[in-house]
């Protein structure tokens, strides 16, 4: 593809494609080969309001009558789309964020099985009856849309973490106005042909891309927006939930983690050393569930340190199109920035390089798969999340001291436990302070499976039936069943 005329693509307001009204473009670089490979739309609050518009006008019309049956059939259908379309999707968001086709592919096929899970909460989702502990009333409640959702996305899972916001919302009956990261806009946009081919009304779903924080910040604070949905940085998350408080709307946030992989001395260390690789080196690192922390018993932890040294080093990097390239680039030049200044600090912070440690020199955005020994608490690279493939390990004593240096940390998104034991494997799982903990094993996810953050890794879940109540109103109604007159002054 190098040299082709970069794709050109407009945004997806009211199930129509056009420009951004400032007529304004911007470039979307290919990290692996660093060049531009699309431009995409450059939008303003003025094209936010316009898509607000149109997912209010479309929740007001033949989509708000919709059943859950109607819904789950479009969602459905939007699945098999997916799937028949799933390669060209993967090599889309790999063009756009370097990340493996490989891993790719998988993610857009599994999006199928979320759409078909939530075509499934769609058809089933009730309201139940209360006991409201008297006999003169009926009562019971409803579950209606909360309305038109704004959805802010990263860059590192365009499609799957757009997934997890755009199938419990469409499920519930809402409409929304979907943002992708300005480094990523492609398969968003494209997302949206299938999304109008699988039949979904005009306005039900919106895309609307920009450079910078304009189109992002125009969502999360306006005030025809009933819910703010977004994944990303903390810092970030806390001005998006700022500005949806100031509208008193709710904000769902999937935010940043680091997340502790505990190893006990009597693990399987050839399945744990492989868990450290699946939870650090794979996606480049890239991943908020990343398990950029490594505890390990010190009995253990020079043997450890050696196998997953031994199997960094031999991690194959390049083209992330090549089926058998095991780690591509970081997907864009100031994260790359962001990672090169944290190995940086680390060496400064007497931090050990076990492998790793520097740009891996293949041309692209490349940097080495990186171990870091002789790490604590206190330095930069253990206490903040790096979003890269570095991993610090650190060794505990004891039980206690691992659960200690696991919850040591402002995050509470993920971990691990890696022991044979399993008395200590449920018992540690309960102490970790993290909304997912994988026992021997890393990375698994499931649309059915709830997903997010203790801490200052989020607020909400996503996935999961609890999913879509992040995105209806809860009504209770009162039926009176007597038929008396009843006291005007009297509560009740
Ligand atoms: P980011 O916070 O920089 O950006 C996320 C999105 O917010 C992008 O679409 C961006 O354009 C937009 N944005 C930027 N400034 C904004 C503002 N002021 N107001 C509104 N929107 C704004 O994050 P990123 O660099 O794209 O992604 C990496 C981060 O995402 C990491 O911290 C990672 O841990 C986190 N993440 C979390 C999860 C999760 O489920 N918890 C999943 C993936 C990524």
């Amino acid at each position: 593809m190098t040299g082709t005329t970069p794709l050109e693509l407009d945004l997806y307001v009211n199930g129509e494609r056009r420009p951004a009204n400032s007529g304004a473009r911007y470039e979307s670089r290919d990290p692996y080969r660093d060049e531009v490979w699309a431009t995409a739309p450059d939008g303003d609050a003025s094209d936010v309001d316009d898509a607000v518009a149109a997912a209010r006008a479309a929740l007001d019309g033949p989509w708000g009558a919709t059943t859950g049956s109607d819904r789950a059939r479009l969602l459905r259908r939007l699945a098999d789309l997916i799937e028949r379309d799933a390669d060209r999707l993967a090599d889309l968001e790999s063009r756009d964020n370097g990340k493996l086709v490989r891993e790719m592919a998988g993610q857009a096929r599994v999006l199928v099985s979320w759409y078909h899970y939530f075509a499934g909460v769609a058809e089933t989702m009730a309201g139940e009856v209360v006991p409201a502990g008297r006999n003169d009333f009926l009562v019971y409640t409803r579950h209606e849309p909360v309305g038109v959702v704004g959805a802010i996305v990263p860059w590192n899972s365009p499609l799957l973490l757009m997934t997890w916001k755009v199938a419990p919302a469409l499920a519930a009956g809402c409409t929304l106005v979907v943002k992708p990261s300005d480094h990523t806009p492609v398969a968003t946009l494209v997302f949206a042909d299938l999304v109008q081919e699988a039949g979904f009304p005009p306005g039900v779903f919106n895309v609307v891309t920009g450079n910078g924080p304009a189109v992002g910040q125009a969502l999360a604070g306006h005030p025809g927006v009933d819910k703010v949905a977004f994944t990303g940085s903390t810092g970030v998350g806390r001005e998006v939930a700022t500005a949806a408080a100031r509208n008193l709307n709710g904000a769902l946030l999937e935010l940043g983690g680091k997340s502790a992989q505990v190893i006990f001395a009597d693990a399987d260390l050839d399945a744990a050393t492989n868990g450290v690789i699946a939870g650090v080196f794979a996606a480049t690192g890239q991943t908020c569930m990343a398990g950029s922390r490594v505890l390990v018993h010190r009995s253990v932890h020079d043997e450890l340190v050696k196998r997953v040294v031994h199997r960094a080093e031999t991690i194959k990097l390049g083209d992330p199109r090549e089926a058998d390239t095991e780690m591509g680039p970081v997907a864009n030049r100031v994260q790359y920035e962001k990672v090169l200044g944290f190995l940086t600090s680390a060496t400064a912070d007497c931090a050990t390089v076990a492998c790793g440690g520097r740009p891996a020199g293949l041309g692209g955005l490349f940097v080495e798969p990186t171990v870091l020994t002789d790490t604590r608490p206190g330095m930069r690279v253990v206490d903040e999340e790096v979003f890269g493939p570095v991993v610090c390990v650190l060794p505990f004593d004891d039980e206690d001291d691992a659960v200690k240096l696991a919850n040591e940390t402002p995050f509470g998104l993920a971990g691990s436990v890696w022991t044979k034991d399993v008395h200590r494997a449920h018992r540690v799982a309960g102490r970790l302070k993290a909304g997912t903990v994988w026992i021997n094993a890393y990375r698994a996810v499931a649309p059915g499976v709830p997903f997010g953050g203790y801490k200052i890794s989020g607020i909400g879940r996503e996935n999961g039936t609890d999913a879509v109540r992040e995105y209806t109103e809860t009504k209770a109604v009162w039926v009176e069943l007597t038929g008396n007159t009843r006291d005007p002054f009297k509560l009740g």
